[in-house]
Protein backbone atom coordinates (compact mmCIF):
# COMPACT_ATOMS: atom_id res chain seq x y z
CA UNK A 1 0.00 0.00 0.00
CA UNK A 2 0.98 3.61 0.13
CA UNK A 3 4.47 4.40 2.02
CA UNK A 4 4.29 6.43 5.10
CA UNK A 5 7.27 9.30 4.71
CA UNK A 6 8.87 11.17 7.62
CA UNK A 7 10.23 14.60 7.06
CA UNK A 8 12.12 15.78 10.36
CA UNK A 9 10.32 12.91 12.18
CA UNK A 10 7.30 14.62 10.83
CA UNK A 11 4.54 11.84 9.10
CA UNK A 12 3.49 14.02 5.72
CA UNK A 13 0.60 14.22 4.85
CA UNK A 14 -0.33 11.84 1.67
CA UNK A 15 -1.57 13.47 -1.33
CA UNK A 16 -3.03 11.15 -3.64
CA UNK A 17 -1.74 11.33 -7.69
CA UNK A 18 -3.90 11.67 -10.65
CA UNK A 19 -5.65 15.12 -9.36
CA UNK A 20 -7.38 17.50 -11.28
CA UNK A 21 -9.44 20.86 -10.93
CA UNK A 22 -10.70 23.37 -12.76
CA UNK A 23 -10.10 27.14 -10.83
CA UNK A 24 -12.07 30.15 -11.73
CA UNK A 25 -9.19 32.52 -11.64
CA UNK A 26 -10.09 35.97 -10.70
CA UNK A 27 -8.37 38.92 -12.14
CA UNK A 28 -4.98 39.76 -10.05
CA UNK A 29 -3.34 36.35 -9.65
CA UNK A 30 -0.41 35.27 -11.52
CA UNK A 31 -0.64 31.42 -12.86
CA UNK A 32 3.09 30.94 -11.81
CA UNK A 33 4.42 29.14 -8.32
CA UNK A 34 5.42 32.39 -6.87
CA UNK A 35 5.78 36.20 -8.08
CA UNK A 36 7.12 38.96 -6.78
CA UNK A 37 4.37 41.29 -7.13
CA UNK A 38 1.30 39.52 -7.51
CA UNK A 39 -0.59 36.57 -5.51
CA UNK A 40 -0.59 33.08 -7.37
CA UNK A 41 -3.13 31.09 -7.91
CA UNK A 42 -2.07 28.34 -6.04
CA UNK A 43 -2.98 30.42 -3.13
CA UNK A 44 -7.01 29.22 -3.58
CA UNK A 45 -5.23 25.65 -2.75
CA UNK A 46 -4.13 24.13 0.47
CA UNK A 47 -0.68 22.77 0.99
CA UNK A 48 1.06 20.62 0.34
CA UNK A 49 -1.58 19.91 -2.80
CA UNK A 50 -1.06 23.55 -3.68
CA UNK A 51 2.71 22.64 -4.28
CA UNK A 52 2.25 19.99 -6.15
CA UNK A 53 -0.42 20.92 -9.47
CA UNK A 54 0.36 23.26 -12.07
CA UNK A 55 -1.45 24.83 -14.63
CA UNK A 56 -2.12 23.35 -18.07
CA UNK A 57 -1.81 26.79 -20.09
CA UNK A 58 -1.37 30.09 -18.19
CA UNK A 59 -3.74 33.26 -18.01
CA UNK A 60 -2.32 36.76 -17.98
CA UNK A 61 -2.63 39.08 -14.25
CA UNK A 62 -5.76 40.55 -15.90
CA UNK A 63 -7.40 37.58 -17.19
CA UNK A 64 -10.57 36.10 -15.64
CA UNK A 65 -11.92 32.33 -16.20
CA UNK A 66 -11.04 28.82 -16.86
CA UNK A 67 -7.52 27.30 -15.69
CA UNK A 68 -7.12 23.42 -15.14
CA UNK A 69 -4.87 22.36 -12.78
CA UNK A 70 -3.10 18.91 -12.63
CA UNK A 71 -0.52 16.69 -11.17
CA UNK A 72 -0.36 14.75 -14.89
CA UNK A 73 2.38 16.25 -16.83
CA UNK A 74 0.91 14.13 -19.88
CA UNK A 75 -2.14 15.08 -19.63
CA UNK A 76 -1.28 18.60 -19.29
CA UNK A 77 1.26 17.96 -22.10
CA UNK A 78 -1.19 17.19 -24.15
CA UNK A 79 -3.40 20.88 -24.01
CA UNK A 80 -0.53 22.72 -23.80
CA UNK A 81 1.70 21.14 -26.63
CA UNK A 82 1.14 22.75 -30.58
CA UNK A 83 1.14 19.90 -31.85
CA UNK A 84 -2.28 18.91 -30.36
CA UNK A 85 -4.06 21.84 -31.40
CA UNK A 86 -6.40 21.84 -28.21
CA UNK A 87 -9.05 24.87 -28.97
CA UNK A 88 -9.19 27.38 -26.26
CA UNK A 89 -12.33 30.10 -26.22
CA UNK A 90 -12.27 33.28 -24.71
CA UNK A 91 -14.71 35.91 -24.58
CA UNK A 92 -13.23 39.40 -25.44
CA UNK A 93 -14.43 42.69 -24.77
CA UNK A 94 -12.81 45.91 -26.89
CA UNK A 95 -12.50 49.50 -27.06
CA UNK A 96 -12.76 50.26 -30.29
CA UNK A 97 -16.31 48.50 -31.88
CA UNK A 98 -15.35 45.10 -34.02
CA UNK A 99 -14.66 45.36 -37.29
CA UNK A 100 -16.24 43.44 -40.47
CA UNK A 101 -12.95 42.01 -41.45
CA UNK A 102 -11.62 40.47 -38.47
CA UNK A 103 -13.22 37.24 -38.57
CA UNK A 104 -11.78 36.37 -42.19
CA UNK A 105 -8.52 37.81 -40.80
CA UNK A 106 -8.69 35.70 -37.87
CA UNK A 107 -9.42 32.94 -40.07
CA UNK A 108 -6.90 33.38 -42.58
CA UNK A 109 -4.03 33.79 -40.00
CA UNK A 110 -2.56 37.31 -38.45
CA UNK A 111 0.81 38.33 -38.19
CA UNK A 112 2.13 39.05 -34.76
CA UNK A 113 4.43 41.71 -34.51
CA UNK A 114 7.93 41.19 -34.16
CA UNK A 115 7.10 37.32 -35.52
CA UNK A 116 7.30 35.32 -38.95
CA UNK A 117 4.65 32.74 -38.86
CA UNK A 118 0.61 33.89 -38.84
CA UNK A 119 -1.73 32.40 -36.36
CA UNK A 120 -3.27 29.53 -37.01
CA UNK A 121 -7.27 29.94 -37.95
CA UNK A 122 -8.57 31.04 -35.13
CA UNK A 123 -12.94 31.33 -35.23
CA UNK A 124 -14.38 34.74 -34.39
CA UNK A 125 -18.24 35.17 -33.70
CA UNK A 126 -19.64 38.65 -32.89
CA UNK A 127 -21.76 38.74 -30.15
CA UNK A 128 -22.36 42.67 -30.42
CA UNK A 129 -20.23 46.16 -31.29
CA UNK A 130 -17.82 45.07 -28.57
CA UNK A 131 -17.54 41.27 -27.58
CA UNK A 132 -16.63 38.46 -29.70
CA UNK A 133 -16.34 34.93 -29.01
CA UNK A 134 -12.45 33.73 -30.02
CA UNK A 135 -11.45 30.82 -30.70
CA UNK A 136 -7.49 29.96 -30.62
CA UNK A 137 -5.70 26.61 -31.04
CA UNK A 138 -2.54 27.77 -30.02
CA UNK A 139 -0.88 29.24 -27.12
CA UNK A 140 1.65 32.00 -27.87
CA UNK A 141 2.32 34.81 -25.67
CA UNK A 142 -0.32 37.49 -24.96
CA UNK A 143 -1.79 36.20 -28.38
CA UNK A 144 -5.19 36.90 -27.87
CA UNK A 145 -4.32 41.06 -27.24
CA UNK A 146 -1.92 40.99 -29.95
CA UNK A 147 -4.12 39.57 -32.53
CA UNK A 148 -6.57 42.53 -31.87
CA UNK A 149 -3.66 44.82 -31.66
CA UNK A 150 -2.58 43.75 -35.25
CA UNK A 151 -5.73 44.60 -36.59
CA UNK A 152 -5.88 47.61 -34.32
CA UNK A 153 -8.11 47.25 -31.82
CA UNK A 154 -7.50 46.65 -27.68
CA UNK A 155 -8.45 43.93 -25.60
CA UNK A 156 -10.31 45.53 -22.30
CA UNK A 157 -11.62 42.46 -20.88
CA UNK A 158 -10.32 38.72 -21.31
CA UNK A 159 -12.17 35.92 -20.24
CA UNK A 160 -11.58 32.48 -20.91
CA UNK A 161 -14.63 29.78 -20.63
CA UNK A 162 -13.68 27.27 -22.58
CA UNK A 163 -11.09 24.73 -23.10
CA UNK A 164 -11.17 21.56 -25.50
CA UNK A 165 -14.21 20.19 -24.66
CA UNK A 166 -14.58 21.51 -21.20
CA UNK A 167 -16.27 24.52 -20.14
CA UNK A 168 -16.17 26.78 -17.02
CA UNK A 169 -18.80 26.22 -14.42
CA UNK A 170 -21.06 28.94 -13.54
CA UNK A 171 -21.38 27.57 -10.58
CA UNK A 172 -18.03 28.54 -9.20
CA UNK A 173 -17.34 32.08 -8.38
CA UNK A 174 -14.43 33.71 -8.87
CA UNK A 175 -11.82 31.93 -6.67
CA UNK A 176 -13.54 28.69 -6.35
CA UNK A 177 -12.66 25.47 -8.00
CA UNK A 178 -13.47 22.38 -8.22
CA UNK A 179 -12.39 18.72 -9.41
CA UNK A 180 -12.89 17.88 -12.71
CA UNK A 181 -15.35 14.53 -13.28
CA UNK A 182 -13.76 11.74 -14.64
CA UNK A 183 -15.55 12.24 -18.08
CA UNK A 184 -14.36 15.53 -18.30
CA UNK A 185 -10.67 14.08 -17.72
CA UNK A 186 -10.88 11.96 -20.29
CA UNK A 187 -12.57 13.90 -23.25
CA UNK A 188 -10.87 16.86 -22.71
CA UNK A 189 -8.89 16.52 -25.94
CA UNK A 190 -9.73 14.36 -28.64
N1 LIG B 1 -4.20 35.68 -24.74
C1 LIG B 1 -3.83 36.76 -24.04
O1 LIG B 1 -3.45 37.78 -24.61
N2 LIG B 1 -3.88 36.69 -22.69
C2 LIG B 1 -4.29 35.60 -22.02
O2 LIG B 1 -4.33 35.61 -20.78
C3 LIG B 1 -4.69 34.48 -22.76
C4 LIG B 1 -4.63 34.55 -24.13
Amino acid sequence: QEDEIYFEDELLPWVEEGQYFMLHKPQGYVCSHDDDDYPTIYQFFEPPLSSKLHSAGRLDVDTTGLVLLTDDGQWSHRITSPKHQCEKTYLVTLADPVENHYASACEEGILLRGEKEPTKPAKLEVLDDYNVNLTISEGRYHQVKRMFAALGNKVVGLHRWRIGNVELDESLEEGEFRPLTQEEIDNLVK
